[in-house]
């Protein structure tokens, strides 16, 4: 596979000091990995000798940048998108989503899952961190549709042995399969007792898994630990050995400065979901300052039951506003750094080293996509990052290209029949409501 994306606005998201952070030039991708980033046409006339059959995509008036990487999402809940909305998270959890869950099979979930990564795909996403049940019957609907993925299995207080067991069946069914990893996903510390959360992090350390937790959503889960342990959720989670640089805590809305301090000093991935902190109600996450700490901090959309979608463009904008507001100070998050959250940031939560994912630039993986800016909401260009982070849509992105191969194809996934996906999404989603409601 050898593809050359020719006259690009490229957006490289690379950290050097002084380097341009937008330059127009031509991007070449040779396997999985980018092999050429030209700004001469000589290096392109080089890069098209040597490799003679190469697939040519103009970019001319396109933007060339790293796929956006969506570190905390609940994918296959797009199947329970919009049943319940506007009601207390209590009543929420316990009168609608729990019971719908109870009537999903596995196949249900796999069927959710594709229309999510569909719905990523298109929209520019090229990783997703997933925290779910029944992971390993997703691994096919990863494998097939081609975006990169680490996926956590989850559980409760009672489920650590479900957990267990999906995660050693999905490590299994993964591995010919470079783009899916596999990790260890404990609902969060008010759910789940310490004694299961020492086990699970036993069991991932046996196992070299990865982790990922919710923490600190909510007040009311600092009162929950707080009644039960007598300290706070960060401190339980160090206490228990949980806090590494493998750990992506989602959230993260309630933080003290002291905390924020110790999930630093351990290399916690922080995964900011503005969206869902706003729809619930939870509260603004102390971004700037996790950010100007030196925190890692990354973005997601959370499940599209509190979004209610899997846009990253949205997300990002939202992310952007939410830091302004809640500090009262247009200055904080600045657009250029809310895109390094979604990109280059992003890239640390799915394992890899700087400079390897999340950015364009020579050897790096070829997770790249192409954005039309031939849009009325994306004219005139002053500010070619502002206008992608504060007006860009996923409905923007044309091209889509992850571990050096194309999943989407001018808008299109090749292969993939939207409307039957439609009907079947439509016809199970229905199927366990009406169960549910006969329960
Ligand atoms: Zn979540």
């Amino acid at each position: 596979m050898k593809t050359l994306f020719r006259n690009a606005t490229i957006i490289p998201m690379r950290h050097e000091a002084g380097e341009a952070d937008v330059f127009r030039g031509s991007v070449g991708v040779v396997g999985n990995l980018i092999a050429l980033v030209a700004t001469s046409e000589e290096e392109v006339q080089a890069f098209c000798a040597s490799h003679p059959n190469c697939r040519i995509i103009d970019c001319t008036g396109k933007v060339l940048m790293p796929g956006l990487i969506n570190t905390h999402c609940h994918a296959a809940m797009t199947l329970q998108r919009s049943y319940a909305d506007d009601i207390a998270l209590m009543e929420w959890l316990n009168d609608y989503i729990w019971p719908f869950e109870a009537k999903q099979s596995a196949d249900d979930i796999a069927l959710g899952m594709t229309l999510g990564v569909v719905e990523m795909l298109l929209g520019g996403v090229t990783s997703f961190v997933d925290m779910y049940f029944h992971e390993s019957r997703c691994v096919e609907v990863v494998e097939r549709l081609g975006i990169r993925a680490l996926l956590g299995c989850s559980y409760f207080d009672h489920s650590l042995e479900v957990a267990k067991a999906d995660a050693l069946a999905a490590c299994e069914r993964a591995a010919g399969c470079d783009r899916i990893r596999i990790a260890l996903a404990p609902h969060a510390p008010y759910t789940v007792s310490r004694e299961v959360l020492l086990a699970s992090k036993h069991f991932a350390e046996e196992h070299h898994l990865p982790m990922m937790i919710h923490l600190s959503e909510t007040k009311a889960e600092l009162e929950q630990v707080a009644a039960q342990y007598g300290m706070r959720p960060v401190a339980l989670l160090e206490e228990l050995g949980l806090l590494n640089d493998r750990l992506i805590a989602a959230h993260c809305v309630w933080l003290n400065e002291e905390e924020r301090a110790t999930l630093r000093e351990h290399g916690v991935i922080v995964s900011h979901n503005a969206q869902s902190n706003m729809k619930i109600a939870s509260g603004a996450a102390p971004i700037a300052e996790m950010l100007a700490e030196g925190l890692c901090v990354t973005l997601a959309t959370d499940g599209p039951c509190s979004n209610n979608d899997l846009d990253l463009w949205e997300e990002m904008r939202s992310a952007a506003f939410l830091q302004k507001l809640s500090h009262e100070n247009p200055l904080v998050l600045p657009a250029r750094e809310v895109l390094r959250m979604a990109t280059a940031n992003g890239a640390r939560a799915m394992g890899f080293a700087e400079g390897e994912l999340g950015v364009v630039q020579q050897g790096a993986v070829a997770d790249l996509i192409v954005v039309d800016l031939n849009k009325p909401h994306l004219q005139p260009i002053h500010d070619v990052v502002s206008n992608l982070v504060y007006c860009g849509k996923a409905s923007d992105v044309e091209w889509v290209m992850v571990d050096g191969r194309m999943v989407v194809e001018e808008r299109r996934i090749p292969g993939l029949d939207l409307a039957a996906l439609y009907r079947e999404v439509g016809e199970a989603a229905n199927r366990i409501k009406k169960q549910v409601a006969e329960r």
